[in-house]
């Protein structure tokens, strides 16, 4: 078995341990593998092992990655999900490639996307990144101004609001992971109530995937457990 196909069993472990402590069952939770910095070929060890859905977070790395791949498994449906910071002039091609957005903390970056979307492709899935540390240098909507970006972004044509996103601060303790996830499902529920659709916690990563499946993420995002450690220059 290939490292990738074991590290993507390991991690499918973990998320059945956590289901199973959080009493859910497995097909709540979706596992998202974030190839950022992997070429194609890692992408194509975890399709063989049956992952689906990939996550990228540089646009041209990903555009390049999706073509790849596309061109080497053309009869295989895979999800792609953009879950980089987004340039307001770079929203077209994400628009055009990608089946998720995970990252608008903006209405001008969401219509942009909206106006952008290849009719043909049905609505893009959209979560809205929210900045649940406020710290003011993070990325994500102050919890404050969500309801408002949440209202405004279901009313977007060629959008769906799916949900909410979060990166909280790396913390060891497990169980203060739990905090800031336990704030977004809060948020999310406030929504709900609302009365606007959404079912979608994009949170929890290689360290944290437990505290946030046990605080109700529908989907994490897990690059270097299943991977291995990315390497910046
Ligand atoms: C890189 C990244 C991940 C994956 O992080 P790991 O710690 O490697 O699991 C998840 N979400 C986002 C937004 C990322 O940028």
């Amino acid at each position: 078995m290939s490292t990738i196909a074991a590290n993507l069993q390991a991690v499918e472990a973990a998320i059945q341990s956590a289901c199973d402590a959080a009493g859910r069952p497995r097909s709540t939770v979706q596992l998202l593998a974030v190839s950022k910095m992997f070429p194609p070929e890692a992408v194509l060890e975890a399709v063989d092992a049956g992952q689906r859905a990939f996550g990228e977070n540089y646009l041209q790395e990903g555009v390049d990655k999706i073509a790849a791949v596309a061109k080497a498994r053309p009869d295989l449906a895979l999800e792609w999900h953009f879950i980089g910071p987004i340039q307001s002039n770079k929203t077209r091609p994400i628009a055009a490639s990608f089946d998720w957005v995970h990252t608008v903390e903006r209405l001008k970056i969401a219509q942009r996307l909206s106006e952008q979307r290849p009719p043909e492709l049905g609505p893009l899935n959209i979560c809205l990144q929210v900045n649940i540390s406020g710290e003011a240098t993070k990325s994500g909507v102050h919890p404050d101004e969500l309801p408002e970006l949440a209202r405004a972004v279901a009313a977007l044509p060629n959008l769906r609001l799916r949900g909410l996103m979060a990166i909280p601060e790396p913390q060891l303790d497990a169980a203060l992971q739990r905090v800031p996830f336990a704030r977004l499902r809060a948020l999310a529920q406030a929504i709900v109530d609302d009365g606007i659709f959404v079912d979608t916690l994009s949170m929890g990563m290689s360290a944290d995937l437990h505290a946030a499946v046990l605080e109700g993420a529908s989907i994490v995002r897990v690059g270097s457990a299943i991977f291995g450690a990315r390497h910046y220059e």
